[in-house]
């Protein structure tokens, strides 16, 4: 028996997928936006399924607190300062060589998300983000791509398909980006490992689906799973008359100047620094210019260095992720210290 067909020979058996339906997922391109537990979840189930083209865009790398549910990766890689996206590129080839996989290491913006999401069949959310949601929201309804949303926090979570111009975008569900601290992140309430498994599950499932050609077996609703109470609820969400995305077609999100910013990562006592699009930065450089008096940790990815008691880590576009603090002026002043600008 051929290698393909041994290898996918449980898969095949299944009816909806078939011995037909192998080469469709072969032939399928996803983007899996965000690199952390559902991301890893979702883009592992795909790999292994035999999806051809797998592209991982994230831009964080790996912390001890990401053991305890993102699965790609291992104690080794929290000291490495390898970036998520390099290390679950490298790990799901090794699970399935067979497949094309490639690694974005870089923050979503509106000034890449078009170049990143528009040429794939399916975009999978593993984003920690409402604001990046958005973005994707923009892009798929621009570009008429389905996208399954998804998110967990504590023991709960959901996840709907959103396929434009067959029903809402994600703004007919969630009008607007609530005030910052005005909602659970992943740091203040926690996630409950086993929450991953049921929502990337959906999310690999409504994937397959798709690149499978059953759009008519896809979900058309908004998935709420409680998996501490055993609780499943599917809802209807109805498209709002006025949503500005898909109902007025203004992608106000993709349509954001991306400029240099600085903003504070999701739960963390953190700070991104972002450049414009197309900064790039000699990591060589800056390391050996660091190296004096201090100890700088140089990847192909990164430079990570200590300095006035923060962690600082600068990536080759540019975008540094500052530990310790939350003052976007303190940030700044770390930068053009440092880094220079
Ligand atoms: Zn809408």
């Amino acid at each position: 028996m051929h290698l393909d067909q041994e290898r996918y020979s449980r898969q095949t058996l299944v009816p909806q997928v078939g011995i037909a339906g192998q080469p469709k997922l072969a032939a399928g391109r996803v983007a899996v936006a965000g690199c952390g537990a559902l991301g890893s979840a979702t883009a592992s189930l795909l790999a292994r399924a035999g999806v051809g083209y797998i592209r991982l865009i994230d831009r964080d790398f790996v912390e001890i607190s990401n053991l305890q549910r993102q699965r790609l990766y291992t104690e080794a890689d929290v000291e490495s300062g390898m970036p998520k996206a390099a290390i679950a590129a490298q790990r799901l080839a090794e699970a399935n060589s067979e497949i094309s996989l490639e690694a974005e290491v870089t923050d979503l913006s509106s000034a890449n998300a078009e170049a990143l999401l528009s040429d794939v069949d399916v975009i999978v959310d593993a984003i920690d983000n409402l604001e990046g949601r958005f973005l994707i929201n923009d892009v798929a309804l621009k570009h008429s791509i389905p996208w399954i949303y998804g998110a967990v926090i504590s023991t709960y979570g959901l996840s709907m398909t959103i396929l434009p111009g067959e029903g809402p975008c994600i703004r007919c569900l969630l009008p607007e980006t609530p005030a910052p601290g005005t909602v659970d992140t992943c740091a203040t309430a926690g996630i409950f490992g086993p929450i991953v498994d049921w929502i990337s599950g959906l999310q690999a499932s409504e994937a397959m689906k798709l690149l499978l050609g059953q759009r008519d077996q896809v979900s058309r609703g908004l998935c709420q799973v409680d998996v501490w109470d055993r609780e499943l609820e599917v809802s209807g969400v109805p498209v709002r008359p006025g949503c500005p995305a898909c109902a007025m077609g203004r992608y106000e999100f993709l349509e954001a100047d991306a400029t240099s910013e600085t903003v504070s990562l999701c739960g963390q006592d953190a700070l991104q620094i972002s450049m414009p699009s197309g900064s790039t930065l000699d990591l060589e450089d800056l390391g050996a210019r660091l190296a004096s008096g201090r100890e700088v940790l140089l990847t192909p990815f990164m430079v990570r260095f200590e300095a006035e008691g923060h962690e600082i880590n600068v990536f080759a576009d540019g975008r540094a992720i500052i530990k310790g603090t939350t003052d976007p002026a303190l940030g700044r002043m770390l930068y053009a210290k440092y880094v220079g600008t």
